[in-house]
């Protein structure tokens, strides 16, 4: 459910026409609506409310906005970070940082010690080797850093390939088989708390079956190293529901997620902690985007807008679909290609489409653009970079402004050698 609705024929946000922010801020631009952010963030939070210990991390990777998470906070919501930068955008927010946790398969040594230094709640280690740099940073500032070790379950979480997460040959966590072992020798370390298992199998999943396949398994580890005598208080379940991008689609709620969760960790007593993402977000945005032209191609015609790959990375990098529609649609439709105007056929959002009929100048949206949207924008082939705006009820706001080409040429310079 969102918040982008048609009323008299046009499309909006909440209350406001989205022309009304296409003639202010142009486009393409990103548009996100407060009411469902935080219809989400209720949502998820409510569907958790029978387990006894929960803390939320909202996932800022899939959309840092300033304005989002500044929401999620008020929400109660801790954040998931996987740099320092998203660490340091997560404080600027107002999420204490005592319910930051950092995750990611690459932290750099500054990067924990920053960490360390702003007081995050947990660090999800990702190997051995860096629980070992953890835990000597840590006795170097004469801290303990609180740490859960992340667990590579094996299990096939049935999503693309490239968002997938918790198999064997995947990056992420430690293999299964030596976890035990890795966990122990760990938790000798003066520098370090271990308090935890994490899991995290990948996004947009569409089953629960391999999230809890996965919690089982975490489960039977976690009784395994409660058996050796050490202390499992934190069981970290990671986020990866899916969302629909296409009407019509089903996907688990977040009520059945929390009732399967219910169930697997009965008898677990450990404080459960969850890393949401897009479920938070998917829905709360659309692109916004105008036709530039249409131009007659061999099988269907192309319809030129003037967002692209570099905007909406999704199609190009996963073969995504996002639901096209006209703001203003006459009811008349068409088959075409929907293609930006950066020069790679990757740039392309659907072919062969049934869509609303469009023609130059018209205002279309990509729905379901509020996740993994404009935080993996970026300014190729010398684009601005896109701008992010917030309705709430009739009002809005522009929350991240337009970078324009200008702005990033003059952060170049010309070397010595070359003048
Ligand atoms: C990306 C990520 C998430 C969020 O995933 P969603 O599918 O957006 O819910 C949570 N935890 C970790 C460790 C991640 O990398």
């Amino acid at each position: 459910m969102d918040h982008f609705t048609f009323r008299d024929g046009v499309l909006h946000a909440e209350d406001v026409p989205l022309g009304t922010i296409a003639d202010a801020v142009a486009t393409p631009c990103y548009v996100y609506s407060r009411a469902t952010l935080t219809r989400h963030a209720r949502v998820f939070r409510e569907a958790l409310s029978r387990l006894p210990r929960v803390h939320l991390a909202f996932a800022l990777k899939s959309n840092p906005n300033l304005a989002v998470v500044k929401l999620l906070a008020d929400e109660g919501y801790g954040a998931d970070v996987v740099s320092a930068g998203e660490m340091a955008r997560a404080l600027a927010a107002g999420i204490p940082a005592s319910g930051i946790v950092f995750s990611g398969v690459g932290k750099r040594g500054d990067e924990m010690a920053r960490a360390l230094a702003a007081g995050i709640g947990q660090f999800n280690l990702e190997s051995e080797e860096e629980g070992v740099e953890l835990a000597a940073i840590a006795a170097s500032l004469g801290r303990r850093a609180a740490a859960a070790l992340r667990v590579n379950p094996d299990v096939d979480a049935g999503t693309h390939g490239k968002i997938s997460t918790g198999k064997a040959e995947n990056k992420f966590g430690v293999p299964f088989d030596r976890a035990q072992g890795i966990f122990t020798r760990l938790a000798a370390l003066a520098g370090l708390e271990m308090r935890g298992l994490a899991v995290h199998i990948g996004s947009q999943l569409s089953s629960l079956d391999p999230l809890e396949a996965a919690f089982v398994k975490l489960g039977g580890l976690m009784r395994d190293l409660r058996g050796q005598g050490l202390a499992v208080s934190h069981m970290d379940l990671g986020g990866g529901l899916g969302v629909p991008y296409r009407a019509g689609e089903h996907f688990p709620s977040p009520e059945a997620y929390g009732a399967m969760v219910a169930r697997v960790s009965r008898d677990w007593d450990a404080t459960l902690m969850f890393e949401p993402g897009r479920v938070i977000t998917g829905n709360s945005g659309v692109l916004l985007t105008r036709v530039i032209r249409v131009k007659p191609g061999a099988s269907a015609p192309f319809v030129i807008v003037d967002a692209a790959m570099n905007d909406l990375a999704r199609p190009a990098l996963y073969d995504a679909w996002h639901d096209f529609l006209a703001v203003a649609p006459t009811g008349a439709r068409m088959t075409a290609h929907i293609v930006g105007p950066i020069c790679e056929s990757s740039d392309t959002f659907a072919m062969n489409r049934a869509i609303d009929r469009v023609g130059a100048g018209d205002l279309a949206i990509f729905r379901t653009a509020g996740a993994y949207g404009a935080t993996m924008a970026n300014t190729y082939n010398s684009r601005a970079l896109v701008p992010e705006v917030m309705v709430d009820g009739a009002r809005w706001a522009l929350v991240a402004r337009r970078i324009d080409p200008a702005t990033i040429l003059a952060a170049e310079s010309l070397p010595d050698f070359l003048t």
